[in-house]
């Protein structure tokens, strides 16, 4: 990021009362939820009165301790006051996501507003449907693009404790408690002065990921006992829940979060998979080891996206065929060290 590069946000918030509004992606995750409210935070710190987030869904009860994270409108739940909102935006800052469509329901009223859009990301390959387009693939988190932002703006000043507890969440989360995605001595930099401005990141930590409900915790245990299937010789482990298995433990949203890792803690294992049965589509999470490269596998197979290291998409077929198509392609894919995913260069 550089001055130039937010040339044009300066301009665009040099009027307080500038009607704006934050979205993030369906199924908010850490960081785009700690992105959003980062930037909330810091534009009503520095005197923006009519400031909105919108988020497409609802988002995990792990996250909701944020600052204003009440405050949030579901798109879901209040589609007119969302309809709104969007059409009356005169900027729409777009984080932590690459293409419009994974703001789901929401896309087309985006797709539609005249509001100048800006987009704050770090998953490669930004498509264009923004006016403005800041991306940084080496980048840990949309968290950590926001403080940058908020350093160019020069105003540090308007960096609180509650913006630094938003920030401080998105880039934990990415960097699943700083054990992948970074390798950036920066991320501590900006780590450090966060933690200079009082949050408690041990109790941030405990808020995050010490909040299992016990339903949870042992939907964990028959993920890991009983539903894990490890393919030494693809060097890829998998994990399947079907709608009954979610039933049978009171499934609540964000509860697989980050059960998909631990396929990964495997020795040998590079590529790991979790398959859940949804209403409409079976959703699937990849993630993966140095150069295997998910983001392909799941734009090329999966209808979906994201990171070479973590990537998602869905399939609309059963459980039993998705999982049998997607053994299929690692068996051909594995054959050669996932060779064929490679190809794209513009990651780190
Ligand atoms: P997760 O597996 O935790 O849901 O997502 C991992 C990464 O993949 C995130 O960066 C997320 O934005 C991206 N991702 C997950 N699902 C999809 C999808 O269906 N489409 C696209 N394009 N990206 C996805
Ligand atoms: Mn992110």
């Amino acid at each position: 990021m550089n001055n130039k590069l937010i040339a044009p946000i300066k301009k665009l918030l040099s009027d307080n009362s500038t009607k704006i509004v934050i979205v993030s992606h369906v199924n908010p995750d850490g960081d785009a939820i700690g992105s959003s409210l980062g930037l909330y935070h810091f534009l009503t710190n520095s005197g923006y009165k009519n400031v909105d987030v919108i988020s497409p869904n609802g988002f995990p009860d792990f996250l909701k301790w944020m600052p204003d994270a009440d405050k949030i409108i579901i798109g879901t739940k209040s589609t007119s006051i969302s309809t709104v909102k969007i059409k009356e935006a005169e900027v729409i800052f777009c984080l932590d996501f690459n293409d419009i469509e994974r703001t789901e329901d929401l896309s087309n009223r985006l797709k539609k507003a005249k509001g100048y859009k800006i987009l704050i990301d770090h998953h490669p390959d930004p498509q264009d449907h923004f006016n403005h387009i800041i991306s940084e693939v080496r980048s840990s988190s949309t968290a950590e693009l926001i403080y940058e932002l908020i350093l160019l703006l020069e105003r540090e000043k308007a960096i609180d404790k509650r913006v630094a507890e938003c920030l401080y969440a998105g880039i934990v989360t990415d960097t699943g408690s700083f054990s992948y995605a970074c390798n950036n001595p920066r991320t501590y930099e900006i780590v450090s002065y966060l933690m200079k401005l009082g949050i408690d990141g041990e109790n941030i930590h405990r808020q995050i990921y010490d909040t299992y409900s016990e339903d949870r915790m042992r939907l964990l245990g028959h993920c890991l006992g009983s539903n894990l299937v490890v393919l030494h010789k693809y060097k890829t482990a998998y994990i399947y829940l079907s709608a009954e298995d979610l039933k049978r433990f009171n499934y609540q949203e964000g509860d697989t979060e980050g059960v998909v890792n631990y396929g990964l803690s495997i020795e040998g294992i590079r590529l790991a998979a979790i398959f859940i049965e949804k209403k409409d589509n079976i959703k699937i999470s990849f993630r993966s080891e140095g150069d295997v490269n998910v983001n392909n596998l799941a734009r090329r197979y999966f209808n979906g996206g994201g990171h070479r290291n973590a990537a998602g998409g869905n399939n609309k077929d059963t459980l039993s065929h998705t999982i049998k198509y997607f053994e299929n392609i690692i068996k051909e894919l594995s054959s050669n060290d996932f060779d064929a995913l490679r190809e794209v260069t513009n990651y780190n």
